[in-house]
């Protein structure tokens, strides 16, 4: 056997004692670290039960995993070359960028947890989204994470609290896509970003893109983690967003700008109005063709989830001046509009009302209430 081979065969026997008695708490963080940066991660940071200490039930690393004692969490970012034509309705390429992206953050976390498994504690990828907690009292429809990414990165400094509510990074804004992997190894904590480095200003321009009211003009929500405080806007109800950025409803109240829905349903005032508005939308969302790409998600009947909105995540950028250039690319974006065969386009809004009255009862149906 070569001196290359034995060396193998010794790390591939001992990997776990190496791993658990030669590297030291810092050296295996930096490892996996380096590890989701090396594999596409823009950001990373480690949270511990000591920093997560006395944070809301969705920063429970036990309930993941019993017996964690940290987590990773990390930040892939989306293609920002793709924001602005989608912002302004000329192309919906982000869209399935959004989707690959999750897929593949997925696919850094699947890797590092296996890796650490590997060399001796027990790990688990924590997905990006649609993985709920089973044993809230109407199960998944509950919609609770498993954990809270969001959490886990404010506090360990991957990015900012917006006042969206989303995870604000320094380079790329809100238009990331985060994931944890929950560990038994005793990895070293980082700490949250300055207060003072944070770059919303509160020009609530997500909640003025905001169609359902979801993002709020005032209210704050404060949590405690490990002795830190953070605050970001308190959300509405998750079904406001969830029936604009589903595609179940898309057009502004003004009826001169929509989303990348082509459909034109009034929207309730109140909170508890929005679930069964959704319910009522599924029948007519069910019978829309659908030739674009698709989440899969566990909830939505026959499974394929199309993302319309997102305005909120990608008009946050750092710069003020994007920012603004953004909301006024939605603003200025028109309505979009369908034909059979599923192709969407934006027209003026005057267009699309002479193409939504013109189309027989049977079809109008599926866009209107
Ligand atoms: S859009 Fe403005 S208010 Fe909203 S999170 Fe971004 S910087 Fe903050
Ligand atoms: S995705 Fe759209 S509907 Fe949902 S919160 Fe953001 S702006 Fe509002």
């Amino acid at each position: 056997m070569s001196d290359t081979a034995k060396t193998l065969k010794f790390v591939s026997k001992n990997s776990k004692f190496i791993a658990k008695n030669v590297l030291s708490k810092n050296d295996l963080s930096e490892v996996v670290k380096n590890m989701a940066k090396d594999l596409g991660a823009s950001e990373v940071g480690i949270v511990t039960k000591k920093t997560l200490e006395g944070g809301p039930v969705s920063t429970d690393l036990d309930y993941v995993l019993p017996g964690a004692k940290s987590a990773l969490v990390f930040a892939v970012p989306l293609d920002q070359n793709l924001i602005e034509p989608y912002l302004s309705k000329k192309d919906h390429s982000l869209n399935k960028n959004k989707i690959r992206t999750t897929t593949f953050t997925r696919g850094i976390a699947s890797e590092i947890a296996e890796f650490l498994d590997m060399i001796g504690f027990e790990s688990k990828a924590i997905s990006p989204n649609f993985v709920y907690r089973k044993d809230t009292p109407n199960g998944i429809r509950d919609m609770k994470p498993i954990i809270s990414h969001r959490y886990l990165a404010a506090r360990s400094g991957v990015g900012f609290f917006g006042h969206s509510g989303h995870i604000l990074t320094k380079e790329f804004g809100a238009a990331i896509v985060l994931a944890s992997v929950v560990t038994t190894a005793d990895l070293k904590a980082t700490e949250p970003l300055p207060k003072s480095e944070n770059y919303c200003d509160e020009c609530k321009l997500c909640t003025a893109i905001c169609i359902p009211k979801f993002i709020p003009k005032n209210e704050k929500t404060i949590i405690e983690m490990g002795g830190e405080e953070f605050e970001y806007g308190k959300r509405g109800d998750y079904s406001r967003c969830g029936i604009v950025c589903s595609g179940f409803a898309g057009l502004h109240t003004s009826k001169k700008w929509s989303t990348w829905s082509p459909t034109r349903i009034d929207l309730p005032e109140k909170d508890e109005d929005f679930k069964f508005a959704m319910l009522n939308a599924i029948p007519a969302y069910l019978q829309r063709p659908k030739n674009g790409d698709y989440f899969y998600h566990p909830l939505i009947p026959q499974y394929k989830l199309e993302y319309t909105c997102s305005n909120c995540q990608f008009i946050c950028h750092p710069d003020k001046e994007v920012r603004k250039n953004r909301f006024k690319l939605v603003k200025n974006s028109g309505v979009i509009i369908e034909d059979e065969c599923g192709n969407r386009k934006a027209v003026t809004p005057e267009e699309a009302e002479k193409i939504i009255q013109d189309m027989p009862d049977k079809r109008k149906k599926l866009y209107t209430n």
